[in-house]
């Protein structure tokens, strides 16, 4: 099997790479990284990848230096990506953070390829067009956020029309019992320390803000076509349960397993068969109890923010996530408070609502990065009058 992998310096990136390396039957033809070249290097050359792609074209001497002599052929620049995305591949990884994994993403789908889909991004941006262009080119989309890849498969064998409800867990991330005013105090070392998962920077504070909980209800109304009504999530702080999905009969599938990406990762890429993977199993008597709460969205605002946005449909996941980006980036860099996040992305919707654009149907990639770039630009300004 042919097998790419963007962002394959990250923490899905990291995985994958775990799993591939434990084949004798993969062909890695494209590794594509950021600024970490001496990683993406050593993994070229493990790996034995045709092609390693750095994102940002001053990368391209490291990269071609960490490379000499090993045959491995080099390539820097946004154009480089899209390069690699349109090189014949069986089963390609999305796992590049952020709005940047949605343009590779839809190549590698126009050449008809299996995408297992990390970046999130990708569908709360334009899940219309990801899922188009996959049914246009016989391309198939798996699920790897593991609440999503759960839902998959409880799914298997199972008809969409007697789905009822689905629930996707959230641990509640390390400020789960924090009061509005220490969260306004919260810093980034604190945002940082997720309870159960080791993730990337981004979608550790974004845990912690129930952002990411809030980019999942979109895609999961995205990729699984479901209503937002449909769709629930409930803190569940142990981390076992990734998703439940709820049918006509009243019957709940739960998927449970330990907070290791490899699974989800393993499944999209064994998919439709199940292998051995080197995940740790569930001792459930150790575990003992699991509980569940209702999020606050008083504390949390995102969940109450992605619904508003799922109603609007459009461009306003776009403009959700680009303007979630800036806030992030803004907290990162000491420029806003953790609590301010949700409230510039508030503000940011809400002075695009008059633009009739945040409304009009996804059709192309185009309108989305148009709308991408005004919600950034609007966001940055308002976070510049925030701080
Ligand atoms: P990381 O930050 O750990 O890794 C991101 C990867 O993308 C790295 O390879 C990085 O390169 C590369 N990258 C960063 N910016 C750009 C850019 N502008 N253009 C091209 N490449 C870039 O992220 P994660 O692995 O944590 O997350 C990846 C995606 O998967 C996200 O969408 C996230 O929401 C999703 N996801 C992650 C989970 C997890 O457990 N981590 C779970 C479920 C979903 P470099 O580091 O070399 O600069």
């Amino acid at each position: 099997m042919q097998v790419s992998v963007f962002g394959a310096t990250g923490s899905i990136g990291e995985s994958t790479v775990d799993l591939l390396l434990r084949r004798d039957d993969i062909e890695v033809v494209a590794l594509t990284g950021g600024r970490n070249c001496v990683r993406l290097a050593e993994q070229a050359r493990a790996l034995r990848a045709k092609l390693a792609v750095t994102a940002h074209e001053d990368c391209y001497t490291e990269l071609k230096e960490a490379l000499a002599g090993s045959g491995v052929e080099v390539a820097a620049g946004t154009d480089a990506l899209i390069a690699a995305a349109e090189r014949p591949a069986d089963w390609v990884m999305s796992a590049i953070v952020g709005a940047a994994g949605l343009a590779p993403g839809l190549r590698a789908l126009a050449q008809g390829a299996t995408l297992a889909l990390a970046n999130k991004e990708s569908l709360v941006t334009a899940g219309p067009l990801l899922m188009s262009e996959a049914a246009r080119n016989g391309a198939c989309i798996l699920p790897v956020d593991s609440e999503h890849s759960a839902v998959f498969q409880a799914l298997v064998g199972e008809e969409i029309s007697q789905v009822e409800r689905v629930i996707i867990t959230a641990s509640g991330g390390p400020f789960r019992d924090w009061s509005k005013t220490d969260l306004a105090q919260a810093t980034l070392a604190q945002a940082m320390q997720h309870p159960n998962w080791s993730m990337g920077q981004r979608i550790t504070i974004d845990s912690a803000s129930l952002f990411n909980k809030a980019l999942e209800l979109i895609e999961t109304r995205e990729f699984f076509g479901l209503e937002p009504a449909q769709i629930e999530a409930v803190i569940h702080p142990q981390s076992i349960i990734h998703a439940l999905v709820g049918f006509r009969d009243g019957a709940l599938m739960a998927h449970l397993g330990p907070p290791d990406m490899r699974h989800a990762i393993g499944y999209a890429l064994n998919w439709p068969k199940r292998r051995d993977l080197p995940v740790a199993r569930l001792d459930l008597a150790q575990i003992g109890s699991l509980s569940f709460e209702a999020p606050d969205p008083d504390r949390f605002p995102a969940l109450r923010l992605s619904r508003e946005v799922m109603e609007l449909r459009g461009h306003a996941g776009a403009a959700f996530n680009a303007a979630k980006e800036v806030a992030l980036d803004a907290f990162i860099s000491g420029q806003i408070g953790f609590v301010a996040m949700a409230e510039l992305v508030e503000h940011t919707i809400d002075s695009l609502l008059s633009e009739s654009c945040l409304t009009e149907p996804v059709s192309a990639l185009e309108t989305v990065v148009a709308m991408d770039q005004m919600a950034r630009e609007r966001a940055r300004g308002l976070a510049a009058r925030m701080s």
